[in-house]
């Protein structure tokens, strides 16, 4: 793609903007930048390159004036001045497109309601094991356009792509898809769930010839959709056999890409829950359609202890275990963390509410909770919903609820913090919610 010259509209000034912002410039490009906050981190950097910034809100003036509009993954596609450019014959993509256009190397991307960040790490590890020069980004960490700037001479890169970056794809073409599980998040951005649903497909949409699309068969979401991906497809799934593909078999993963079986021992593996095995399958399955050898998957199967906030163990303290799975933010990911667990929970759910439908739980919260704490914004709200399954209180804030969750719990139980919820309602991300919940364990645990 060439961009000299070209007149390039960066809207939206997070870590995704402010890349693509400089990736534009650097290719000789004319950019303006566009963000609704008064003054957006990369403000100062973006001013000082000499990119025109409008702040404070969007000018029509300048998509107007837009040859290409590049939207960060945090902006709504839909917005009318998106609408109005597109309607004028500007040309909109995402960031992530973008970068993907200026990356030298072949792509693995990883998508998913959820264990996206689990898996793009284990595959990352895989491939760096096997010896070759990988890359590692997209939603997770570094922005594409930031990496294609070093991708010369890298052999693949390892892409995290959420479906507000699928959304804004075009011509991008992975040699290698994942799509996980496919659950009920983010409904406040999509007219409904077969939109956010066919929005994650639109990732392999492009692939062609050997591109291989690793599905997970046990997610009916997924299977049910599994034609709109055009090119090769392995699946994997609890149960096999399964050709091209692979499965479990007790401590084992079946790996069956053609030719003959490989089997991968998970015995090792000190991540918890039987979610984990399947994110451990499906990492497996795109390293070896990457050319990574046995021998180095089976390695980072053995040692890969899970990133933080993703049902980590946290403490015990007085017979009780608690687990900071703060990163459990839609209702799904309550499920797999409730089902992986082997003792009674005391379960804290609560933040900003992103329309989860917490009814779906009832089932499950009836055999494995003890007792469900509901705090902060959606905390009345989630009440309302799990109270006819379980017992379950209010708490204003997770300190109150760890409190009450403390005072609940016996030995052998477990309190486990698996909010279901956003938490920008009193703190700047997961990973905050998450330290927080660690003090306050920690805290109480000496006191
Ligand atoms: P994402 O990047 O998609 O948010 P993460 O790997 O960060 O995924 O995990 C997010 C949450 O989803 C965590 O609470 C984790 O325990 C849970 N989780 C991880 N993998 C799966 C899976 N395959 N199915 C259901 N839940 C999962």
């Amino acid at each position: 793609m060439r961009l000299k010259d070209k007149k390039v509209l960066v809207v939206g000034l997070g870590a995704s903007g402010k890349a693509a912002a400089l990736l534009a410039l650097s290719q000789g490009a004319q950019v303006r930048a566009s963000d609704i906050m008064p003054q957006p981190p990369a403000a100062a950097e973006l001013a000082a390159a000499g990119i025109r910034l409008s702040l404070g809100g969007h000018s029509p003036a300048d998509f107007n004036w837009a040859q290409l509009v590049v939207l960060s993954p945090g902006v709504d596609h839909r917005l009318p001045e998106v609408e109005a450019a597109r309607r004028r014959g500007a040309e909109v993509i995402g960031e992530m497109e973008l970068g993907w256009r200026f990356l030298a190397c072949p792509s693995v991307m990883i998508t998913g309601t959820n264990g996206k960040s689990t898996v793009t790490t284990l595959v990352g590890q895989m491939l760096a094991q096997a010896g070759f020069k990988t890359l590692v980004g997209g939603n997770l960490g570094t922005a594409v356009c930031e990496l294609a700037a070093g991708s010369a001479g890298a052999d693949w890169a390892v892409l995290e792509v959420s479906s507000f970056q699928t959304d804004t794809m075009d011509r991008l073409r992975p040699q290698v898809g994942v799509i996980l599980n496919i659950a009920p998040d983010h409904m406040d951005r999509y007219p409904d769930f077969a939109a956010y649903a066919a929005s994650k497909f639109r990732m392999l949409s492009r692939q062609e010839g050997d591109d291989v699309a690793v599905l997970c068969a046990d997610d009916p979401n997924v299977w049910a959709r599994r034609k709109m991906a055009p090119a090769l497809i392995w699946t994997y799934g609890q149960n096999g056999p399964r050709r091209p593909g692979g499965w479990l078999e007790n401590n084992e993963m079946v790996l069956a890409p053609g030719g003959e079986d490989l089997r991968l021992n998970t015995a090792k593996s000190p991540l918890p829950g039987g979610f984990n095995r399947l994110n451990l399958l499906a990492a497996s399955l795109a390293a070896l359609a990457c050319g990574a050898p046995p021998e180095a998957i089976q390695q980072v199967v053995d040692s890969f202890r899970g990133l933080s906030h993703r049902l980590e163990f946290v403490a015990e303290a007085g017979g009780v275990a608690f687990y900071d799975d703060s990163k459990g933010t839609n209702v799904g990911a309550v499920a797999a963390a409730l089902e992986a667990m082997d003792r009674q929970v005391v379960l804290l759910l609560g933040g900003r509410d992103k329309e989860g439908r917490f009814t779906g739980l009832g089932p499950l919260l009836s055999r494995r909770a003890l007792r469900v704490i509901c705090f902060g914004e959606a905390g009345p709200a989630i009440h309302r919903q799990v109270s006819p399954f379980v017992d379950s209180d209010l708490a204003p804030d997770l300190a109150t609820a760890v409190a009450q969750a403390r005072a609940s719990a016996g030995p052998g139980q477990a309190v486990l913090l698996s909010p279901g919820c956003a938490s920008f309602d009193a703190y700047d991300g997961y990973a905050q919610r998450g330290e927080h919940f660690q003090e306050l364990v920690k805290e109480a645990s000496v006191g």
